[in-house]
């Protein structure tokens, strides 16, 4: 997509070049450097990993490598304990098992559990099971008599998943004294496969760390919401921050957890709140706890490594891909498999460069910090880039964890999901075959799992519903730029834990490296994809199709009333656009294929694709959430993904004036939409 046939061809063999470059064995080599220490944002490791990459990428040929520090609020644990005082004393272990097979267990610099951004406090109080700890849950206690105020909740992780910082918010809005959250076998254990070290599930002593920012509010340090925080930089009071949460919280093993559940004597639990373990589920009893959790939120410094190769035509026109480099502890898989296949990557990328290769418009490669703490550094970055960004940003490719299995997951706003479909057809997958043939296969497996009947179709196969949950975030939803989101996954049930480290991946992820470098492949060739094209290979046909597709979602909605909120005058604009756009895809098509768009004209075109994004972004931000300004995609509290979130959020609130303005603002950005693709084709058709 996008490239005359002279071009295409040459285009070819760079890639077939740049593919050569990657080695297996040397990202195995950089994946042992970032899996050998614990390394959470904000601590001395961490800044060291970021050193070592700025080193690293100096001598690969990287241009312009700078560290930016940010200055944020802080958060760090100086203690936390829990015991059960009632009806029989219980002292909480809080730490992970070490195994001798896997000397990296017996760190001792490996943290107890903790949670990003609890509240300090103490309590002593009766314990509750919640389930999932969210708000139906609260909503079934209720009705079984059971008020949570001031006590302490007990809530499983993932059944359904929701995010943690979700669970928090709802637990601190029931008035909840404190939060535990804890593994369930039946999530992540042994109810799943085997468990650690035999097997990749997680065992008996797990913690799954994490923090419980209210970043599906406004993502970044707390204290500087929309700006960044540099040093010196504006900051309102703790007491004004929306996304700060007000709870103590503590992340639970299952061994911690069962004495809890098991002395519970009240009512038995519901069928679907019985978990993994061997014992009966009751709602509360006579479990009474105490817990003490003391946290240190002086501000703290997150870096942010920064390299790039300038672009030899467009130099303006960036391409930016980005991987975060801290880590709960080790982060064998998150984020340290990303990181790994992305040291690798650059490595090609700057052979590449001294081989006198320079790409035509500019690659940005920026490896992120605090991502594990509220998307912290990619946000504080973007937003202090912004308006450089806004007109410069072709695309942001993102890579978290970039290899748990084999099955490959991408994700893309709906302009680069065509591009990213062709781009897989040129990769091998380490299992055989395309990559694309893969992804199509497992999609397939996957689909059948979750009763999901539509055949998998290149129309389909790409994720267009991006939720939030990591770096891309800012660019998307802050920045109106479009993204795309790179995977492989597989059992994995050691997530945020000392067990996610070298000798997980070694044992079960990804034992010969041979998926992480189809990832540094992949992310690469799908760059310099972007980096070469005479035409930008977004493709805003896909777009109409998928609003259609939105609209007709939201009318089955079951808050949805036809009678209070029309959506034909949004159906007729997504069509519009649909029509403009298969037009000028068509004339585009034609125009590269002949070979005659001439430089100007492709980089008119050019000027004007890059503002196709920027049409859904509501300058004033989504209704009480105004950071989120993308008005097609947003994700929920819980971070599961949501489109059309403004109308969405009213219609499932009954503010139907709020939602028929949020509708014509659709139309009105479809319009312009529209108007944008036949201002391209009427340039092409005046040729
Ligand atoms: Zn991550």
């Amino acid at each position: 997509m996008g490239f005359a046939p002279a071009h295409a061809a040459e285009e070819s063999k760079l890639e077939t070049q740049f593919k050569a470059a990657i080695s297996s064995d040397r990202i195995r080599d950089y994946h042992r450097y970032f899996t050998s220490t614990p390394h959470p944002a904000g601590s001395k490791s961490d800044y060291e990993v970021a050193q070592y990459i700025a080193t690293e990428w100096k001598k690969q040929g990287l241009e312009d490598v700078v560290i930016r520090q940010y200055d944020v609020l802080g958060t760090r644990p100086v203690s936390t304990s829990l015991e059960m005082v009632a009806p029989r004393k219980y002292t909480a272990v809080l730490r992970e098992r070490p195994y001798d097979v896997d000397p990296d267990t017996q760190n001792p610099d490996v943290a107890s559990a903790w949670i990003g951004f609890s509240s300090s406090g103490e309590v002593t109080a009766p314990v509750v099971y919640a389930h999932s700890g969210n708000p139906e849950d609260y909503d079934l206690l209720r009705r079984h008599g059971i008020d949570v105020k001031d006590k302490i909740v007990l809530v499983r992780y993932s059944n359904p998943y929701s995010y943690r910082g979700f669970k928090a918010l709802a637990a601190q809005r029931m008035g909840a004294a404190a939060l535990l959250i804890y593994s369930d076998p039946a999530e992540d254990g042994y109810k799943k496969g085997k468990v650690f070290p035999d097997g990749p599930w997680g065992p008996e002593s797990h913690i799954q760390r994490g923090a419980i920012t209210y970043d599906f509010m406004v993502p970044g340090d707390p204290v500087t919401p929309g700006w960044a925080s540099v040093p010196g930089a504006k900051r309102i009071p703790e007491n004004e921050a929306v996304s700060l949460p007000h709870i103590i919280a503590l992340p639970l093993s299952w061994h911690d957890a069962q004495p809890l559940l098991e002395n519970m004597d009240g009512a038995v639990a519901p069928k679907d709140w019985q978990g993994g373990l061997p014992i009966t589920y009751r709602l509360s009893g006579s479990v009474v706890a105490h817990l003490k959790v003391e946290m240190d939120n002086s501000t703290q410094a997150y870096y942010v490594v920064e390299g790039r190769i300038k672009g030899s035509e467009f130099p303006d026109e960036w391409v930016l891909l980005g991987n975060h480099h801290d880590a709960w502890e080790y982060g064998g898989v998150d984020p340290s498999s990303g990181t790994a296949s992305m040291m690798e990557m650059t490595r090609a990328f700057g052979t590449m460069l001294k081989e006198g290769k320079r790409p035509r418009r500019t690659l940005v490669f920026c490896s992120w910090d605090g991502e594990e703490v509220g998307l912290t550094g990619s946000t504080e970055w973007g937003e202090q880039f912004a308006d450089e960004l806004r007109t410069k940003l072709v695309a942001y490719i993102n890579v978290d964890s970039s290899t748990s299995g084999h099955n490959f997951e991408g994700g893309a706003s709906g302009s680069l999901a065509p591009m990213l479909v062709e781009t897989t057809r040129t990769l091998q997958d380490p299992g055989g075959g395309t990559l694309h043939d893969a992804w199509l296969k497992s999609a397939a497996v996957e689909r059948k799992e979750e009763h999901d009947r539509r055949p998998v179709t290149d129309a389909n196969v790409v994720n267009i519903r991006i939720g939030s949950g990591s770096d891309h975030t800012v660019f998307l939803n802050f920045l109106g730029r479009p993204v795309i989101t790179l995977e492989f996954d597989g059992p994995y049930g050691v997530y945020h834990s000392v067990y996610d480290d070298y000798y997980w991946m070694n044992h079960f992820g990804d034992p010969g490296y041979r998926y992480h470098a189809t990832m540094s492949q992949l992310w690469g060739v799908t760059a310099l994809r972007l980096a070469q094209a005479d035409v930008l290979p977004i493709n805003f046909e896909f777009y109409g199709s998928t609003i259609n597709q939105f609209l007709s979602e939201l009318e089955k909605n079951k808050h949805y009333d036809a009678a209070k909120l029309k959506l034909a005058a949004a159906y007729k604009a997504a069509k519009e656009l649909e029509a403009a756009s298969g037009k000028t895809e068509a004339l585009l098509e034609a125009a590269i294929a002949s070979g005659k768009l001439d430089a100007a004209q492709s980089a008119s075109i050019n000027g004007l694709l890059m503002k196709g994004e920027a049409n859904f972004i509501l300058p004033e931000g989504i209704p009480g959430r105004p950071w989120f300004k993308h008005i097609l995609y947003s994700a929920r509290y819980t971070y599961a993904h949501l489109e059309l979130p403004a109308i969405t959020e009213a219609v499932e609130s009954g503010n139907w004036p709020e939602a028929q303005h949020q509708t014509e603002i659709l139309v009105k950005a479809l319009t312009a939409e529209t108007a944008l693709m036949k201002e391209i084709a009427a340039s092409l058709e005046a040729k």
